[in-house]
């Protein structure tokens, strides 16, 4: 069915946009609906393009507030690995679910994950109607018993699921250079390579991953993986923060993309991504939230104000870290690097949008609205949530969080 959607805000004008088969097919002043057309009045609503996040693991969300203020392996290894060792699909599917519905009332449409259980992360993510990438995760703990398992696993994750649903991409990742030998770096990389998919990599987020890096392989993470063969232009880095001038030619030879995840790196203390000068070098960049546990927050609105600011401070220029680029990052950067015909409101994009609410006083006065969403707004801004044509949240609520909730409920008590 067609949509039309009547009395929208865009670029300070109001006008009627017209969304055929997922995609915006008509924006004028005024659109007289056919027989056929649903009509959504949007009220003199502002319609922005909504957010791809391009880094997370979605389920950690039931790992929210455990294990705070620690140190990133400590961390690890003290409380998450061993609460993730008791998840079963029916947690996995609960967390996500849990974090979709933050994602959504935030104004996410898509969100890349890193986590195990795709059979139930995918089912979670075809219930709410999201977009997502959908990945298998490298990580064997240099253990060759791990590595043949994981092999057999990414095997089985290719054969089955095919094609993906709707609106998923399935996708390969690497946990780290700290975690994955070199026979499993090597051989998801090929088989990202053989099957033209895309591949999700944790890289050079801390100083200590580099000195081990250099001090184990006479290299950087960045170099390193691209000895392996894992660095092509369908690679995406996450972190990124300890990069060279030699790391940051490779990334550009190899035309890898890097996603910032700014709270992330400064809850562990991590570093700060060198946004001014990667982008000035022509990196392309998305935004990511990462996980839960170490961010607490899903909300791309939190991670724009931080991205926005971090680049201030760490070029030490305040002309840094625009906020027109910052939402660029967030939204049409992320779904061009994911492959995705979206990110902006235009005729022929694939309709994905939010309606914002003009009269939240974070929204007003109304100079530039851009502004006010990077370094103003929060997640109650966003009244509606359209992803691929279809509406997922109105009035801020969407279907089922109730159940949602009692699902997440069961599925932490029975982790603790
Ligand atoms: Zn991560």
């Amino acid at each position: 069915m067609n949509m039309i959607l009547k009395n929208v805000t865009l670029n300070q004008k109001h006008c009627d946009i017209k969304i055929e088969k997922c995609r915006f097919a008509q924006i004028a002043p005024q659109i007289t609906p056919g027989i056929d057309d649903e009509i959504f009045d949007a009220g003199g609503k502002a319609i922005l393009p909504a957010f791809y996040n391009l880094h997370t693991h979605a389920a950690m969300s039931l790992l929210k507030g455990v294990g705070d203020d620690k140190e990133l392996f400590s961390w690890l290894s003290q409380d998450i690995w061993p609460r993730e060792k008791k998840f079963d699909d029916d947690i996995v599917y609960a967390g996500t679910k849990l974090a979709m519905l933050e994602m959504a009332k935030s104004g996410t449409v898509f969100f890349s994950d890193m986590y195990f259980g795709q059979a139930a992360i995918m089912k979670a993510v075809a219930e709410i109607g999201l977009r997502a990438a959908v990945s298998i995760v490298g990580f064997d703990m240099f253990d060759p018993k791990q590595t043949a398992q994981k092999i057999d696993a990414i095997k089985e994750f290719l054969d089955l699921f095919n094609p993906a649903p709707d609106l998923i991409q399935k996708t390969l990742s690497i946990h780290s250079v700290y975690t994955v030998s070199a026979p499993l770096i090597e051989h998801i990389a090929k088989t990202a390579r053989d099957n033209h998919m895309m591949l999700h990599i944790h890289a050079s987020e801390t100083k200590k991953e580099v000195k081990d890096c250099k001090k184990q392989h006479g290299c950087s993470p960045i170099a390193y993986l691209e000895k392996l063969g894992a660095l092509c232009p369908r690679t995406i880095l996450a972190h990124a923060v300890w990069l060279d001038d030699n790391d940051i030619d490779i990334i550009l030879k190899n035309k890898v993309k890097l996603v910032t995840n700014p709270a992330s790196n400064f809850k562990l203390n991590s570093g700060m991504f060198m946004f001014d000068k990667l982008q000035k070098s022509g990196c392309e960049i998305g935004l990511g939230t990462d996980g839960s546990a170490s961010n607490n927050s899903l909300s791309m609105f939190d991670e724009m104000k931080l991205c926005a600011l971090a680049a201030k401070i760490q070029a030490n220029d305040p002309t840094a870290g625009k906020a027109e680029d910052v939402f660029a990052t967030a939204t049409q950067n992320g779904a061009k690097i994911m492959g995705i015909e979206a990110g902006t409101i235009e005729v022929g994009k694939l309709a994905d949008c939010m309606l914002l609410n003009l009269e939240n006083p974070m929204m007003f006065p109304d100079y530039n609205q851009i502004s006010n969403l990077v370094y103003a707004a929060d997640s109650s801004v966003v009244d509606t949530l359209i992803c691929n044509g279809k509406i997922i949240m109105q009035n801020h609520v969407l279907p089922n969080e109730a159940e949602i909730l009692a699902q997440a409920k069961i599925a932490v008590k029975k982790i603790n």
